[in-house]
């Protein structure tokens, strides 16, 4: 490579990053992320990089960087968004420059960087084009049908069903790898998508079979993930899409791309554990709402969400799972230092079965009528009638370790 033409194309990266710079203001950014407020010359919110409860994340609009005096991750505009989506640079500086209207160069990237930015992107693409051939065997396929009528019976509008492209995987282990093929599509990004599995005899096979499919996004509407539920008594009920490039379960949180306006706007996010749930209470008109992905509530998730709002309001299942899992949440939230509640569901009864039975009203009513985690906890804990001395004590045991 000719000296002047490398330091011409470093100049024009240069400006573009200044110019990315100077268009992307770090408390919009930060802040679309992590609930800021004024303190003086900064703002201040609790640190999306680690636990806490009191806020020492710290935006500078003057300097135009943030710093978090518990963690000491700090930096600019991109360093930020580089922490905060696990991107690499050149992956920040492209995605802040498209939101911001800034034209960049063709970047010259390492060789491992520019491996890492194609394979997310060929991901990407191949979950996007795998979500089409999924929806249109819903939506225009016989073999659909089943799984049309299901969905329907449950109540979900057509519209609820087009605005989260849900889809079926037909049964049969081929089905996603000939349109794979036919489309001209790579077989082992298909394969790194989580999309398929390969044979012990060579090829691959289709992952997803005979089940309802939920494409899971990103905030910016990208897919990086499905998940698959059964229709019958199949086991497992769910699957998810494997741990890939681009999709990590535990920091998933299924719907937040359409709910987080809402839970801003609410001051609170409500949390449910399935897919159906989510989509009933959306079907029903409750916005602010996100569900995990079938999967125990981590920090991560609790992270993400008071970034956008103080409370958040658990509606579990009412069985000893449920339970269980509101339980062992508990913790997670004290470390958060997020005000978390929990709401009681008639015994038997999950969000989906309730909300179709007795309307959003009701629901919003057991919402509004939480009980703060612990309280929802010792009062499952100690309803059994006429505890004696040694079930008091077991409680007492259980609930000890949490708040040490
Ligand atoms: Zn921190």
């Amino acid at each position: 490579m000719d000296a002047g033409q490398g330091s011409g194309s470093m100049d024009a990266m240069h400006s573009a990053k200044e110019e990315v710079k100077r268009a992307a203001d770090i408390v919009e950014v930060v802040g679309r992320y992590v609930q800021l407020r004024k303190a003086g010359q900064n703002y201040v919110g609790l640190c999306p990089f680690h636990s806490e409860k009191a806020p020492s994340f710290t935006v500078s609009p003057s300097k135009q960087m943030f710093h978090c005096f518990g963690c000491k991750k700090g930096g600019d505009v991109f360093a930020f968004w580089m922490e905060y989506h696990n991107a690499s640079f050149p992956e920040a500086l492209r995605e802040l420059a498209q939101k911001f209207g800034v034209n960049i160069p063709e970047k010259p990237l390492s060789p491992a960087q520019r491996h890492r930015a194609e394979e997310r992107e060929e991901i990407f693409r191949v979950n996007e084009r795998a979500m089409s051939y999924f929806a249109r065997l819903l939506n225009e396929d016989r073999r659909g049908l089943a799984a049309l009528r299901y969905v329907e019976e449950r109540g979900i509008s057509r519209e609820i069903i087009e605005e989260f492209r849900l889809g079926f995987a037909p049964d049969r282990w081929d089905g996603l790898v000939e349109f794979l093929k036919r489309e001209g599509l790579s077989l082992d990004t298909a394969a790194k998508a989580g999309l398929v599995a390969p044979r012990k005899s060579g090829g691959y096979y289709d992952r997803f079979r005979g089940r309802l499919i939920f494409p899971i996004f990103d905030l910016g509407g990208r897919v990086l993930g499905f998940g698959g539920r059964v229709l019958d008594d199949g086991m497992p009920k769910y699957l998810n899409t494997p741990e890939t490039p681009v999709f990590q379960k535990g920091r998933c949180l299924y719907g937040l791309h359409a709910a987080y306006r809402a839970i801003r706007g609410e001051g609170s996010a409500v949390v449910v554990e399935g897919y159906m749930d989510f989509l009933a209470l959306r079907n029903h008109g409750l916005a602010h709402v996100v569900a995990t992905l079938g999967t125990a509530l981590t920090a991560d998730h609790i992270r993400k969400l008071r970034g956008y709002a103080p409370i958040v309001v658990l509606v579990f299942d009412a069985d000893e799972a449920g339970d269980a899992a509101v339980l062992k949440s508990l913790p997670l939230f004290l470390n958060e230092g997020v005000s978390a509640k929990a709401v009681q569901l008639p015994k038997g009864e999950d969000p989906d079965s309730f909300v179709n039975q007795w309307g959003l009203e009701r629901f919003r009513e057991l919402v509004e009528g939480a009980l703060p985690l612990f309280d929802f906890y010792l009062e499952r804990a100690c309803s059994e009638k006429e505890m004696d001395l040694d079930a008091k004590a077991r409680v007492l045991k259980q609930v000890a370790p949490i708040l040490s």
